[in-house]
């Protein structure tokens, strides 16, 4: 149920140690690179720079000034994306136009020349491609892009991808009663985002930089303007924008290159260029800006203060040099941020979070920030603190071992990705297509990035990155300051200006250095004997046994180069929640933050720097799991790592106290949106109150302690199964001694998983009159979901057939819900059949409308159900429903995730591999009818249980 997600929310410090992070030769969001404006006959930036460009991207011109982008490659195996990128979004509209980027968008999909209404999401469909997930598109300030995920690289399907996009380019034909159906999409959409967060966001742009272009056109635009909208006035943004010279378009993929260059050829050829129209700005920017302070307040927000400055936009060419300067202000940026986040980290710490950041926007203005994520009022020692270690960094600079530490984990992240090198996934070529053309980054290989960062290496010290970083900051000298939270500081914003005042005149010292010990966790003593040891023959998953009861499970694969998943079980979970102690493992994901007994969670950070290590922890249904994916060079230290958390968890006071901080938060925004306020009632409304599956109150979690969990889950920790799973790049015979020697040393321990016979009744509710919630978000927002007890997934072939009866309806709802009737941005339905809990499954449908458009969405959601009920569903809804989830089964097993999914309890639950290898067969042969038997036996309308979330009417909560 939705509110297990609590968990997730409260766990924001569940992060890896060293996550692999984007190599600085990669990361593109705030450093971003631009060379000067080229040559106008030369739109790419490589005459401009000194860097080896990666040789096998493919790049050229049309006459009509179309550009392309085409990189061959073959991760995952057999499949290709498709993009079609426009240079321009919302910032290319008149005041009249406000949010028709956006709607143009959308009307790509409701008529074009040759593909009619509602077609070419069907078309798609029926290739396999699911709406949404592999075929999208999204609007920016500044770009427009449509993407095709092809789950196949026939040449059949790339010629289809790229007639659509071509009909995209300047087809679209904005048909009068179509533009009249997308408005009230769109209209539901913008609803469905105006949350809390985006008016922050909108107010927070506005504070910063008034008057400027940016800070005025919101992508969504005006309820207002998207009313007024005809098909004229879209056309004009059209015709204006999409333009061959203002586009591009990209092919990724196991292809022949010469055959996508000949296709693209082909198919964009014939689009005509119009006159060249002066490119959209962002501006203006008053730089000079500073002083002014802002007190914003919505009782949803936690206390967060920004201290900014504005600096025009450095312009530098993206080569050898600027790059070296990029990785010096990166590792000074790291520092600073790693000394905050261990101020977060202390006992009582001064702030939840803070960080500094540099951003350039619009390559116009570049804008220093510090921010702090206060605790509830207290928000002058946040302020203080942050402020404190800004000034210091740019005072005293650095030392050698945060710089040390920083590189470290640089060289291993630009280590593994050359190491990596030949199996990079479509996805990272794609980004780089798109900075080249957005940022104009020249893409090179993984193997001159590390050249490159060898060469720079010895030049890495205290003074060089301290230079670096001061060309880049913009001096936080009486800035602006903005307050956001639930309720105002106290004395107003002039104790803010104050605040910050005093503590720019304050003396400060250096920082003392910490003198830094080794990984205590190295010995586990004699290693563990390998027991048994065969290889399953359905799937060749090695299955080992060691003599203390600790399960192995081993696939290798060479899908991704250096890199190994990992992934273990251990019994129990949230079958240790009970009636009488619901919460008896909600912790669970902040064991990471409670560190080692020998460790602080932030003595580990720098204790391994340089390991490709992590650690996810959390509580599954049956199991505790513990994930991460790292290097073959690093196994054996995030075997150790593993092996530590289960023998000697640290459960120091910092999880506690994080945790408690953000319950707080999360209830103050309880029901802040009518999907927050469905989640967490659904779960009580369904169970009957069932306190395992009920949203408890906010003291409840209050109260809970590392001593509570650590008495609920201490015992199966030390004795419960455990089931560990490798799936990636190893070699075997090296994984099972680094087994041995971590968890397989671990004291004896139970074979098998419990049964749990006691915990495993769940029972949906038979009262099923329709249920009113009240949310306290935007008062034009409601939501309508209807639901239905089924059964559990213990039967392969009627789980199947619940999955594609939730396609069918989802199929259906959405041409109802959204293309006949306009009312809803994004219908839902969904089918789960439980595993754990035996009987128990569900069946839902949902949609996001206005208050008003209620009683007509329910009649047709109702109509929808009737219609599935009354005759089969003719082959082609069929077809286009099922064609998705066949791709899904054919490539599931071309990443290391889709192996884990079977691999992590290859030995206890193996009834999975064979669902697996028969579920394609099963699927393949289902008829409409079939369909239709499900929703007869299980969608009796009379029989559903409805739910309507509503805007609060008013009365006082208190
Ligand atoms: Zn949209």
């Amino acid at each position: 149920m939705k509110f297990r997600a609590l968990t997730a929310l409260l766990c924001a410090a569940a992060l890896p140690l060293a996550a692999y992070a984007q190599a600085p030769e990669y990361q593109t969001t705030d450093a971003a690179v631009s060379v000067p404006a080229a040559a106008a006959d030369d739109p790419w930036p490589f005459a401009a720079s000194d860097l080896p460009v990666d040789p096998d991207y493919r790049v050229g011109v049309l006459d009509n000034g179309l550009r392309y982008v085409i990189r061959p490659n073959g991760t995952p195996a057999g499949q290709g994306m498709v993009y079609l990128w426009v240079n321009a979004g919302s910032l290319g509209e008149e005041p009249d136009q406000a949010g028709y980027a956006h709607m143009v968008e959308h009307m790509a999909f409701n008529g074009t020349t040759n593909v009619p209404e509602g077609e070419m999401i069907r078309l798609l469909e029926r290739e396999g491609l699911a709406f949404g997930a592999d075929t999208n598109a999204s609007t920016t300030f500044d770009r427009t892009t449509y993407t095709l995920d092809l789950p196949r690289n026939d040449e059949g399907l790339l010629d289809t991808a790229l007639m659509l996009m071509r009909e995209t380019a300047s087809e679209i034909l904005f048909e009068p009663e179509a533009v009249a159906r997308e408005i009230g999409v769109i209209h539901s959409e913008q609803r469905v985002r105006d949350t809390f967060q985006l008016r922050n966001l909108l107010a927070r742009l506005e504070f910063l930089y008034p008057g400027s272009q940016f800070a005025q056109n919101w992508v969504g635009g005006t309820e207002e303007t998207i009313a007024n909208a005809t098909s004229q006035r879209l056309r004009d943004y059209y015709e204006r924008w999409y333009r061959p010279d203002n586009a591009a378009v990209i092919v990724v993929g196991e292809f022949d290159p010469d055959q996508v260059e000949a296709a693209i050829r082909q198919h964009f050829a014939s689009w005509e260029a119009p006159a060249v129209e002066a490119p959209a700005s962002a501006g203006p920017i008053p730089y000079e800006r500073q002083g002014d302070t802002e007190v914003y307040l919505d009782p949803a927000l936690s206390a967060e203060i920004l201290i900014t400055r504005h600096g025009p936009y450095i312009d530098r060419p993206d080569t050898v040099e600027s790059r070296r300067e990029r990785v010096l202000r990166q590792i000074g940026y790291g520092i600073i941020n790693r000394r905050l986040t261990r101020l977060a980290r202390e006992d009582n710490p001064p702030f939840r979070s803070a960080g500094m950041v540099t951003e350039e926007n619009f390559e116009i203005v570049r804008s220093t920030s510090l921010v702090v994520q206060a605790a509830e009022g207290e928000w002058e020692r946040g302020l203080a603190a942050a402020q404190e270690e800004y000034r210091r960094a740019m005072l005293y600079g650095f030392s050698e071992g945060e710089v040390a530490e920083q590189v470290a984990n640089l060289r291993a992240a630009i280590e593994s990705n050359a190491a990596g090198e030949n199996t990079r996934n479509n996805r990272d070529f794609m980004t780089g297509a798109l900075t080249l053309l957005q940022d104009g980054q020249v893409p090179t290989t993984p193997a001159s990035a590390l050249e490159r960062f060898e060469a720079l290496e010895p030049t890495i010290n205290p003074e060089t990155v301290l230079a670096a970083l001061k060309e880049d900051v913009v001096p936080l000298d009486n800035p602006l300051i903005r307050y956001a939270g639930r309720e105002a500081p106290e004395g107003g914003a002039e104790a803010l200006r104050a605040a910050w005042d005093e503590g720019m005149a304050l003396v400060l010292q250096p920082r003392e250095e910490a003198a830094l010990g080794e990984f205590a966790y190295t010995d586990f003593g004699t290693p563990g004997t390998v027991v048994s040891d065969a290889v399953e023959p359905l799937l060749g998953i090695r299955q080992i046994t060691f003599a203390n009861g600790v399960k192995l499970n081993l696939k290798r694969t060479d899908l991704e180069e250096d890199r190994v998943s990992v992934q273990l079980n251990i019994d129990g979970g949230q079958m240790l929640d009970t009636r009488e102690a619901p919460l008896a493992t909600a912790m669970t994901s902040s064991l990471l933050v409670g560190g080692l007994g020998e460790h602080s969670l932030d003595e580990l950070q720098s204790v391994l720097a340089g390991a490709q290590v992590g650690l996810n922890i959390d509580a599954d249904e049956e199991t505790f799991r513990f994930r991460s994916t790292t290097t073959p060079r690093d196994l054996d230290t995030q075997l150790q790592l593993f092996a530590a958390m289960i023998a000697d968890p640290g459960y120091r006071p910092q999880g506690e106290e994080q945790y408690q901080r953000n319950v707080s938060n999360f209830f103050a925004r309880l029901n802040a949106t009518p999907d927050a306020a469905l989640g967490n009632e659904l779960g009580s409304i369904l169970s009957d109150n069932d306190p395992r599956f009920s949203l408890q109150p906010e003291e409840a979690y209050l109260q809970l302690s590392f001593a509570g969990l650590r008495d609920a889950i201490a015992e199966r920790w030390q004795n419960g199964a455990i089931e560990l799973a490798l799936v990636g790049d190893f070699d075997e015979q090296a994984a099972i001694d680094l087994v041995a020697a971590t968890l397989g040393a671990l004291p004896p321990r139970e074979a098998d998983f419990g049964a749990w016979a006691d915990n495993r009744d769940r029972r949906f509710t038979d009262s099923r009159y329709p249920r009113i919630l009240y949310h306290q978000g935007e008062d034009n927002q409601a939501l309508l979901h209807m639901m239905w007890p089924t059964r559990d997934g213990e039967d392969l072939r009627e789980t199947l057939e619940l999955e594609l009866l939730q396609a069918v309806a989802r199929s259906l709802l959405l041409d109802t819900l959204r293309e006949e009737l306009g009312q809803t941005y994004s219908p839902s339905a969904s089918a789960q059949q439980s595993r754990v809990y035996p009987g128990y499954g569900t069946f839902a449908i949902s949609a996001s409308l206005t208050p008003d458009d209620v009683p007509a969405a329910r009649d047709a959601m109702l109509q929808v159900i009737d219609s599935l009920r009354s005759a089969p569903v003719d082959e082609d809804t069929l077809q286009r429903a099922r064609a998705p989830q066949l791709e899904a089964y054919d490539n599931l097993l071309k990443t290391n995730g889709g192996w884990m999914g079977l691999v992590d309890r290859a030995q206890t639950q193996a009834d999975r591999l064979e669902r697996y290898t028969e579920g394609r067969a099963v699927l393949e042969a289902l008829t409409p009818e079939d369909v239709q038997e499900m929703a007869l036996r299980y969608l009796d309308p009379a029989e559903r249980l409805e739910i309507t979330v509503l805007p609060d009417p008013g009365e006082a909560a208190d």
